[in-house]
């Protein structure tokens, strides 16, 4: 759980992406992929050998020329290596890259008779623009692209002029805080209808600019239910997490090529066609902190951003319909765990170095499902009170320049609070493919006044014990009842209670602390 050393092709340091496209053949018949683009990049390079390179998708990007401080170049393979020639006072370095996108499907950039859009997640903005891409490395973004009129075209940021001319306009769109390169987005249509408005932030009073692009076709009432609950949405997060930290507020509804059910760009939040969903929106909303404000160092740390997110789902469930709501919504993560695959850790320190395939990087029953569920259990080890507190720490600490946090900086913060097993909790969670599996049995015996309960419990899982606290509720014919508990750190345990009569229901766990576990075969 090591932070990873940046290998040594990763050497530049980019401060900002300047790119201008022109889009406009692309909104009429065929409807071609290709366009012409040039972006500026102002980098610093990192490890000062004059050399720096690009990730690039050499099936969809063509290199025209690079500019500016570069004495050569060369394309090989998947890079864009370039020379340099000196650095500004700064020690800053300016390229202007011209190209051309082909007219291929790269997987990143759609193109439908409805609309234009992007969608990067993980590692699909290369495929489109030369970038050093990976989510360490984030910077500014802005965008100056020519559409048709007709177009209503949505970036990052905040609109910063548009120029029209009789049948095309120049959208710039600018960022003023950076953000990782797979959050980088765009959107155009001519049957987007814009709805423009601010929402206030409790506590900070703050009045955030909302923009809002669904399309014509979307249903009217369940858009309106979203507008309608967001204010509260940023109130209630933002009180949890820290106020909203960006730009603006956005949404946008994509057509069926987008594969995702929502992708939390920075400040223009994808969903799929017509998804005005409360839980998705939550989910993709609490991404602002877990995410985009903070990002995970590298993808081996994605566990932080979707694990957040997916139980921030459950926090907003809390907010709105209080503990019920909020077991259920835990529950429902727990049994969606145990329906999946879940055959892999939730850490995988390797993705480091080599990005997996999507089904494994985003893995809903391991990444998304199992790091919420540890996430509810940390609490339940926590507290409420240290819980919330050391959040609050990790996104201040690590989140405050818009930065990133490794799996060992959120270990590291809660290991301050002195818990002695938290370390042993983390890696009991993260480094296994398993959750226990506890054989339970128990008996009570009666000697004249007093009732003794033997209680036993054994772990079966083919790893060393998972350490937890063990709750044992004790239920009593007359209606009352008591809780038993103690700290489990052993594969097989027998514990002896004394018991103020016959007990007439024995429950373990019954407020699901071990969310993820199996008892005599038997899950939740
Ligand atoms: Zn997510």
């Amino acid at each position: 759980l090591k932070n990873f050393k940046l290998s040594k092709s990763a050497n530049a340091d980019v401060i900002s992406y300047s790119l201008e496209t022109d889009f406009v053949k692309n909104f009429y018949p065929p409807y071609p992929h290709s366009f012409n683009a040039s972006v500026e990049i102002i980098f610093r390079d990192t490890d000062n050998d004059s050399l720096v390179s690009f990730n690039i998708n050499p099936f969809s990007i063509k290199i025209q020329s690079v500019e500016g401080d570069a004495l050569l170049y060369k394309t090989e393979g998947e890079r864009l290596t370039v020379k340099l020639k000196t650095p500004d006072k700064e020690g800053r370095y300016k390229i202007r890259i011209k190209y051309e996108h082909l007219n291929v499907e790269d997987g990143s950039f759609f193109v439908s008779p409805d609309i234009l859009f992007t969608n990067n997640a993980p590692e699909g903005t290369r495929n489109w623009m030369p970038s050093h891409d990976v989510p360490h490395d984030k910077a500014l973004f802005e965008i100056k692209a020519r559409v048709p009129r007709k177009i209503t075209f949505a970036s990052n940021g905040l609109l910063s002029d548009s120029a029209a001319s009789d049948s095309t306009v120049i959208y710039h769109w600018k960022t003023t805080v950076p953000l990782a390169t797979y959050l980088i987005t765009m959107a155009g249509s001519s049957e987007f209808l814009p709805d423009y408005f601010t929402v206030k932030e409790k506590g900070s009073g703050k009045e955030i600019p909302v923009r809002m692009y669904r399309k014509i076709s979307d249903d009217p009432a369940s858009y309106f239910f979203v507008k309608g609950m967001l204010e509260e949405l940023n109130s209630y997060f933002s009180h949890k997490f820290g106020s909203y930290p960006f730009e603006k507020i956005g949404f946008v509804t994509l057509n069926e090529k987008f594969i995702y059910g929502g992708m939390e760009n920075q400040t223009l939040i994808s969903l799929c066609d017509n998804c005005w969903n409360e839980i998705l929106v939550a989910h993709e909303f609490a991404h602002t902190w877990f995410g985009n404000k903070l990002t995970c160092l590298s993808w081996a740390d994605i566990w932080l951003n979707e694990s957040f997110a997916r139980y921030s789902e459950a926090l907003w469930s809390e907010a709105t319909n209080g503990s019920s709501g909020y077991l259920n919504h835990v529950l429902y993560t727990a049994q969606s765990y145990f329906d999946g695959k879940n055959s892999m850790p939730l850490y995988n320190g390797h993705w480091a170095f080599n990005t997996p395939g999507i089904d494994s990087l985003y893995d809903g029953s391991v990444i998304y499902d199992k790091g919420a569920a540890v996430l509810h259990m940390l609490r339940g080890v926590a507290g409420d009170s240290i819980f919330f507190n050391r959040i609050g720490e990790y996104l201040t600490r690590f989140g405050s320049d818009y930065g990133n946090a490794s799996t060992a900086d959120l270990i590291g913060v809660f290991n301050e609070t002195g818990i002695t097993y938290l370390d042993q909790f983390f890696k009991q969670w993260l480094l296994y493919p398993a959750h226990p599996r506890y054989k339970i049995s128990y008996n009570t015996f009666t000697a004249g006044d007093s009732v003794k309960l033997a209680f036993e419990l054994r772990q079966i899982q083919d790893t060393p014990p998972f350490i937890m606290d063990a709750e044992i509720l004790v239920k009593y014919s007359d209606g009352t009842e008591e809780l038993l508990t103690f700290l489990n750190e052993k594969k097989e345990e027998k514990k002896e209670f004394f018991l103020k009569a016959k007990p007439a229901k024995v429950i373990f766990d019954p407020y699901f602390r071990i969310l993820l576990k199996e008892v005599n075969g038997k899950t939740l």
